[in-house]
């Protein structure tokens, strides 16, 4: 028995590192003259399950670095909601939602099976092809970026309507004194006008990255993806405000996401805000929303957020097999070159 706690703090301090766990189940206090007082089956299996997923951990790092960010991206809030919506309510394709899953899975994908390099001008020619993680995010020629990024800001846009706030367009207030093509914010929303805005800059980070890591560390923890990448928009919007002036009253709110369709922190605390205050309380899902198998609207936002993230993502990485596809078919035989 004492073994087993042993073990569970020394797996604790692995995956503590690495971010990505919850404290050690603590045991009652142990008294073999009172058989009552031994931990439950229940509790013994959760310890060693924290010990099975410790030493999984940590022969990741050693071994799949990029595999390591990925699985603790996969496990940030948010990643796997989306699969809790329901299929026939998310209009893709049976094709598409394969792809979803092959992602989340570090599974091959089926189509990109024989695709050994990208299209001209792009060099990538490694395991990142079969995978499908070449396209999420890091290819030089094709990317949906901005379109998954504009599909966040629809879904908050459509949240903050819902709550009963004021929202505009990005393009549609000159924010920037005497730069009215400067678009600092994606979704400017208030509760009112007698409130600040707040300025929401949208980031979805894509932790399979690792040319982004600092030097010295070998894969991302916890939302450190989505962490450095908020931090590059704050900085910029710094340096922005060195230079010019901003209309009205904004608070900056950069909020950074995960590939994966996982949150970060200040994501998910902006959301329970936003989602448990009087505003939130008084509206209402319509009937076609109610299909999804969420049943409030924080879990709503949760899943529709998270199914756009790797709805984007898939579609990024689909449209990336076909133009390699049909580069291979139109390159010459035997041609090695560009
Ligand atoms: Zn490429």
């Amino acid at each position: 028995m004492a073994n087993i706690v042993e073990q569970q703090f020394e797996a604790y301090e692995a995956t503590a590192q690495a971010g990505t766990t919850r404290p050690p189940y603590r045991f009652p206090d142990i008294d073999l003259q009172t058989p009552t007082s031994l931990p439950t089956q229940k509790q013994i299996s959760r310890a060693l399950h924290r010990i099975t997923a410790a030493d999984l951990m940590q022969d990741l790092v050693n071994s799949a670095p990029v595999a390591a960010s990925w699985h603790i991206s996969c496990s940030l809030p948010g990643s796997g909601s989306w699969l809790h919506t329901m299929p026939y309510v998310n209009r893709v394709s049976a094709k598409t939602w394969r792809t979803m899953f092959c992602l989340r899975m570090m599974a091959p994908i089926p189509e990109a099976t024989g695709i050994d390099r990208c299209v001209p001008g792009c060099s990538c020619t490694g395991w990142q092809l079969q995978l499908g993680f070449h396209w999420m995010s890091g290819c030089e020629k094709l990317s949906y970026n901005t379109v998954r990024h504009n599909a966040v800001a629809a879904v908050l846009r459509k949240l903050f309507k819902k709550i009963g706030w004021e929202t505009r367009f990005k393009e549609q207030a000159g924010w920037v004194v005497g730069a009215p093509d400067l678009r600092p914010y994606d979704v400017p929303a208030r509760p009112n006008s007698s409130t600040p805005w707040m300025g929401i800059d949208v980031a979805v980070a894509d932790p399979s990255r690792h040319g982004y890591l600092s030097s010295g560390q070998r894969y991302f923890k916890k939302a450190a993806a989505a962490a450095r990448y908020v931090h590059k928009k704050q900085t910029k919007y710094n340096r922005l405000l060195t230079r010019h002036s901003i209309r009205y009253l904004v608070n900056y709110t950069p909020l950074g996401f995960e590939v994966t369709g996982g949150f970060s922190k200040k994501v998910c605390s902006l959301l329970s805000d936003l989602l448990e205050s009087e505003e939130a309380a008084k509206a209402t899902l319509s009937a076609t929303e109610w299909s999804w198998s969420a049943m409030g609207l924080p879990a709503y936002f949760q899943q529709a957020i998270s199914f756009e993230i790797v709805r984007m993502t898939a579609l990024s990485v689909q449209n990336g097999i076909r133009r390699a596809q049909a580069a291979a078919i139109s390159r010459p035989a035997g041609s090695d070159s560009d």
